[in-house]
């Protein structure tokens, strides 16, 4: 990678910080982080002429949203997310005219190949699900996989395709809404931390940032992985652990690959560049935290679900997260300042796994460099199902979160969402099922998508 390069993924999140000179006095609606979730819903907001304030305390989309793997699937969805991943789709298809800029959007489709027929007809439950909704997905045998992945050497015996799935370039979307939500009048603060929330009366009165308070009555908490700590301060429980993915990018190479493909082993996919985004498709690792113990029985089932690819690690994460207390002043550094971009070290044991993969199954990438490797915390919630809500207890305060490892594909989507739900306006989404309730009502909780 050159420092010129103008795909480089990590640029995302370097650079020379720009923090706003001063932050306006009130707002309507101020949103606390600019990953593509708060970006999309400011950009939304924006639309209706809302007077919104976003901010983020490093880069727009210098976590998670800059970081991922780009697929935008509805695909093995949970179903309380579907109507919100088609409305996406839609909105990921429409922002070649909208924003006025290219965010690499492509329906190059979206494969889960299966090594066996039993793994095949294990597909079957979702293809009728997609059925439901006219999706069209459907299972192809090991010839038409070959079509589809010209280059690959594995010897599948099929695979479950969604042909109107696609990906989007991470380092390009996030950053692309935001600037088109500020040319739409959204005042979008970066190296701009949230410190608190004042309140009087129960309901919210102000956000205090690093660089001054803003009057508002309505908050949206869209802080990714942060999200957790930050309602904590406010008394407000919102489960969620984090997992770490390590992620790789190749140099351009021929085309093995049309569009997204998930193997046992291997998660792949064409980039606009002509490369591939590469990551390990059986391994995420979760630093044990105090968090860990906090909601350890509210994650049991996704522990079972997923316990052959969640590696549990014991390091500084622990110590880091035990020496932030609960509450902290707000005319001091906060935990967020402290941490400008949540930048986790990629696991070099993932990464040559990832290249003994990635040419076991597609040889002729084998003399293909990988130019550029990252790692992101992917938050989820206990059924990793988002969590998009108001919060009963601060009359103003709403939260969105939990998006898990499928919240780039769906962040349009949520945004519209959300904007309903903040102006009270009938998105057309249905988030009914999304809510925080539903971890301490004795609801049962069950994922139905894996992390
Ligand atoms: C390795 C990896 C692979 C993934 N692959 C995919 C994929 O292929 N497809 C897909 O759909 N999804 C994928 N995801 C998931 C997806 O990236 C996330 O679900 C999505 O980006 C979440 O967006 P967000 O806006 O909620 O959070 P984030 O992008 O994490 O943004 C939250 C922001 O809030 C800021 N913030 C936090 N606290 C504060 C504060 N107090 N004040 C101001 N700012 C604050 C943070 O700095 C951050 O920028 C992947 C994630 C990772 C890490």
């Amino acid at each position: 990678m050159t420092d010129t390069d103008v795909d480089s993924v990590a640029a995302t999140w370097s650079g020379a910080p720009k923090p706003p000179h001063s932050v306006p006095a009130a707002a309507d609606i101020v949103i606390i982080g600019g990953g593509i979730v708060g970006v999309s819903t400011a950009w939304f907001l924006a639309k209706q002429g809302i007077d919104v304030v976003l901010c983020e305390k490093g880069y727009i989309a210098g976590e998670q949203s800059g970081r991922n793997w780009g697929w935008v699937r509805v695909q093995g969805r949970d179903t309380r997310e579907i109507p919100m991943m088609l409305e996406s789709l839609r909105i990921w298809e429409s922002f070649a005219t909208e924003l006025g800029e290219d965010v690499g959007f492509f329906r190059g489709g979206c494969l889960f190949t299966a090594n066996s027929t039993q793994q095949l007809q294990s597909f079957e439950d979702w293809v009728r699900i997609a059925d439901d909704y006219g999706i069209g997905t459907r299972l192809i045998d090991a010839a038409e996989l070959k079509q589809h992945a010209p280059g690959a050497a594995a010897a599948w015996t099929g695979a479950m395709l969604t042909a109107s799935d696609g990906r989007a370039e991470p380092h390009k979307a996030t950053a692309a809404i935001a600037r088109a939500a500020e040319r739409l009048g959204a005042r979008v603060l970066g190296y701009c931390a949230v410190r608190g929330v004042e309140t009087t009366g129960g309901s919210v009165a102000a956000v205090v940032t690093e660089h001054g308070s803003i009057k508002t009555s309505t908050v949206l908490c869209a802080a990714g992985a942060w999200t957790s700590m930050f309602c904590r301060s406010l008394d407000i429980d919102v489960p969620q652990l984090r997992v770490l993915g390590t992620v790789a990018r190749t140099a351009p190479a021929e085309n093995v690959l049309n569009g997204n493909l998930f193997d046992d082993r291997l998660g792949i996919r064409r980039r606009q560049d002509g490369g591939y985004t590469v990551a390990h498709g059986a391994v995420l690792e979760h630093p044990v935290t105090p968090s860990s113990f906090r909601y350890f029985f509210k994650f049991i089932p996704v522990l079972m679900q997923e316990f052959k690819i969640v590696r549990l690690s014991f390091g500084r994460d622990f110590i880091d997260e035990w020496s932030i207390p609960k509450r902290w002043d707000l005319d001091k550094v906060s935990p967020f300042e402290r941490t400008r971009v949540l930048d986790p070290k990629p696991h070099l044991a993932v990464l040559k796994g990832i290249r003994r993969n990635l040419d076991a199954m597609f040889p002729s990438l084998a003399d293909t460099p990988i130019i550029e490797s990252w790692a992101g915390m992917i938050e989820s919630s206990p059924d990793v199902a988002p969590i998009i809500d108001s919060v009963d207890s601060l009359q103003g305060f709403h939260v969105a979160t939990g998006f898990s490892g499928h919240g780039f594909g769906i962040g349009p989507g949520a945004g519209k969402a959300i904007a309903g739900m903040l102006t009270g306006k009938n998105s057309g989404i249905d988030i009914s099922e999304l809510k925080l309730s539903r971890f301490f009502d004795g609801s049962p909780i069950r994922p139905q998508a894996s992390i």
